[in-house]
């Protein structure tokens, strides 16, 4: 496998006040194949979104890096390589209709990539590259003179896609696509990922709220909680035999679609809120809600290891900790 983005003991944390530092994203380590989908998926307040926009270079690290194709995204580079850069990086959003400019037609916030990277040369060309995008993405031609509030959510992430799509890039970081979305149409926008995925051998690391929404996307999945990943696994083997409690418990509270086939899954309760990341537990961070915790939980930080070949967990149950 070929390692599209490396991403090392990555840190992003705010000031909140003079004394308090709020860690959103506290230590990530892993790595982006090329080609396939990576499914980032914890509570709210987890720290996954900001965890996307670090990845990308949206926001500045501080501390670790996170190499795409083995160049420092948050390195100071020229302004040629910082082009290049956010052009092969686009990111798809959670709202589309809250980051696409409502006084602009559709056609020409498709074509601000376009226009920003001098991808086309002429006035011809530009209409042609919009026009092959919107069919690219389901729409057509003259819904390009319509503006962003005439469509509806589905189509309007269609839009989003077709933006991103339009400087060519290799990797796409999608927020949460499709939790805004009807169940209906969610279907719909995660077939249309898969099928530009091929098509353009595309990269995607794909944020989600829910174990369920990613499940038919992600090649691997990691999970967070508190800033942190507490699992890493290829998708069928963490939906099988999932090992960190905090898995186990998000896993089973996802209802079961053939329950005589199925293994049977014990409903997980995790008790009470996630605690603040400005003030983690000590240790594990899960231990405050973790059913199986024990006293050197409260102690030690568990370490990421790879128990399995590509099944990574941090969790005092497994392993020499
Ligand atoms: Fe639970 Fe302890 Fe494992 Fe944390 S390290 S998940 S508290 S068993
Ligand atoms: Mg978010």
């Amino acid at each position: 496998k070929e390692t599209l983005v490396e991403i090392k003991d990555l840190k992003r944390h705010f000031k909140v006040d003079r004394k308090n530092i709020l860690k959103a994203v506290d230590g990530l380590t892993f790595d982006i194949y090329k080609g396939e989908t990576f499914g980032l998926v914890g509570e709210s307040g987890c720290g996954k979104s900001t965890a996307g926009r670090t990845i990308m270079g949206l926001y500045q690290a501080s501390a670790g890096e996170v190499r795409f194709k083995g160049a420092s995204v948050h390195e100071k580079k020229s302004k040629r390589e910082l082009k290049n850069l956010t052009r092969s990086m686009q990111m798809i959003f959670q709202d589309p209709y809250a980051s696409l400019n409502p006084r602009m037609t559709v056609k020409d916030i498709i074509a601000e990539g376009i226009d920003i990277h001098g991808l086309a040369k002429t006035k011809e060309e530009r209409t042609k590259r919009v026009n092959e995008l919107l069919e690219t993405v389901g729409l057509n031609a003259e819904h390009g003179n319509r503006y962003p509030h005439e469509f509806s959510g589905g189509q309007r992430q269609r839009i989003g896609i077709a933006r991103a799509l339009a400087v060519d890039p290799d990797f796409i970081v999608a927020d949460e696509p499709i939790s805004a979305l009807d169940v209906s149409i969610q279907a719909q926008v995660v077939n249309l990922m898969k099928k530009l995925q091929k098509e353009r051998g595309l990269t995607y690391l794909f944020i989600a709220h829910d174990l369920s929404m990613v499940k038919h996307i992600s090649d691997r999945v990691g999970v967070m909680y508190l800033g942190n990943l507490v699992e890493v696994a290829p998708s069928n083997e963490l939906y099988e035999t999932p090992l960190h409690p905090y898995t186990q418990a998000l896993l089973s509270a996802i209802p079961i679609a053939n329950p005589q086939i199925e293994r049977t899954r014990e409903r997980i309760i995790v008790e009470g809120d996630v605690p603040s990341p400005i003030n983690p537990p000590s240790g594990c961070r899960f231990r405050t809600r973790c059913p199986m915790a024990m006293e050197i939980c409260s102690k030690i930080e568990p370490k990421f290891i790879e128990h399995e070949p590509e099944h990574w967990v941090a969790c005092h149950l497994y392993g020499k900790n």
